[in-house]
């Protein structure tokens, strides 16, 4: 039994990773511990990074992780009908997720956190106000111990349940992502991402094209968890109908769930704290959770270091994470939670309509700062006069 540690992490993804260099930079002394063989791989992830997160989570652009930069997006409606936003400076990167990781272990191992890879927790339990946890570490089972763990251990979450605190998702609330990393692709420039929508084309979600480099992107489907047909048939069926991707090889395929249907409302219990995919810590208009799962992971890491001082690892002083969270990113996030149960009611003649008759200077007010609440809603309401159901459905879902 190990227990020199202050903060066990379990799960090396952006969340866990933020958690460890935060503690480790703080002083505390951190091990974490991940059930991949090697950090980052497999992704299941379009990589996509928007440029905002790089200033908020205080991230250089390095060439070796961030190897693509976004100028641009285009959105399609089920016809081909598309709008593009160009912007001059870059919207964000793709990275290369597994270099992405690899950069923020190698600081959080410089900084004196303990990483240790093929460690899965297989069990965890409370006593006296110290946590133990059973691992598989490359087939011997070992047990090392902590007042505090964090569980943040993505999707598949288990440590939480472990300790009395129920993280799973209801199958309405993930979305069901497939994805080929392809080469030898033609017709998508790679300073451009694309998404696709339509229900014939991804119910609930979207196809996207992030460009890796020349010729060469993540092409993968999000949809509704519930849908009958599988992401991939939906993905391949729109492979074959484009030429330009369907003369291409797949160098990689990748498969994940998304937790879009909302957040952990209580995130902490004695002894634990949860952050990331586990506490469902994702943008539900897009899925997009590497930020946000740093983010929190920050967030976290601050409450947690206030808790080391004081001893105190309880769930009363610990769900101070749950209100400076709320408080810096969930509750806009919950806005979003709308915005998408709206998405999800579009029908494709309202995707049209929206393509055809909303323009780019449209969308670059409605995103602006600038504009109040009730400018936006009186320029949507023009462009709707046409389409009254929609307009009752953006006033229900975005008032
Ligand atoms: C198809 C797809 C595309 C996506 N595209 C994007 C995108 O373009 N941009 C974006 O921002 N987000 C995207 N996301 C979401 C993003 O990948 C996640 O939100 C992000 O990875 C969450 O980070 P995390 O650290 O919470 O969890 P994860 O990255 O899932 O990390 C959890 C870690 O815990 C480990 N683990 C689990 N159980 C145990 C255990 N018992 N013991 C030890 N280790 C354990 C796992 O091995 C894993 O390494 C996408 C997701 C999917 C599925």
């Amino acid at each position: 039994m190990e227990s020199k540690f202050g903060v066990i992490v379990v799960g090396l993804g952006p969340a866990g990773l933020a958690v460890c260099n935060k503690l480790s930079e703080k002083g505390i002394k951190v091990l974490g511990l991940d059930r991949k063989q090697e950090i980052g791989t497999p992704k299941r992830c379009a990589e996509g990074l928007g440029n905002s997160w790089f200033k908020r989570l205080g991230l250089t652009p390095n060439p070796e992780w961030a190897v693509q930069k976004i100028e641009g997006a285009s959105l399609f409606a089920p016809s081909m009908e598309s709008i593009s936003l160009k912007s001059k400076g870059p919207q964000g990167y793709v990275l290369e997720r597994k270099m992405f990781e690899k950069h923020l272990a190698i600081e959080a191992a410089s900084k004196g956190a303990v990483l240790k890879m093929k460690s899965d927790v297989i069990r965890a339990e409370r006593k006296n106000n110290s946590v133990t946890l059973a691992v598989n570490e490359m087939g011997e089972e070992k047990t090392y111990s902590a007042p505090l763990v964090v569980a943040a251990d993505g999707i598949d979450s288990r440590i939480a349940r472990f300790l009395g605190l129920e993280t799973s998702n209801k199958l309405i609330d993930v979305d069901s992502g497939y994805q080929y990393e392809m080469t030898n692709i033609d017709g998508y420039p790679a300073e451009n991402i694309n998404l696709f929508f339509g229900n014939n084309v991804a119910p609930r979600g979207y196809v996207w094209i992030f460009p890796k480099r020349k010729n060469t992107a993540n092409v993968g489907i999000g949809i509704g968890g519930a849908e009958k047909k599988t992401a991939k048939e939906y993905l391949d069926k729109f492979i074959a109908s484009h030429p330009g991707l369907a003369k291409g090889s797949v160098v990689e395929v990748n498969a994940g769930i998304i937790p879009v249907g909302g957040f952990l409302e209580n995130m902490v219990k004695d002894n634990l704290v949860v952050v990331g995919d586990a506490a469902h810590q994702v943008d539900p208009v897009h899925g997009g959770g590497i930020g946000i799962a740093m983010e929190a992971g920050y967030i976290a890491a601050n409450v947690i270091a206030e808790a080391v001082k004081k001893g105190d690892y309880s769930e009363k002083f610990l769900s101070q994470y749950n209100k400076k969270w709320y408080l810096e990113r969930g509750d806009s996030l919950k806005k979003r939670l709308r915005v998408r149960l709206l998405l999800e009611k579009l029908s494709d003649e309202d995707f049209e309509y929206l393509v055809k008759s909303v323009t780019v200077e449209d969308v670059l007010k409605i995103s602006s700062a600038d504009m109040d609440k009730k400018t936006k809603l009186v320029l949507f309401g023009k462009k709707l006069v046409q389409r009254p159901g929609l307009a009752k459905l953006m006033l229900k879902y975005l008032k």
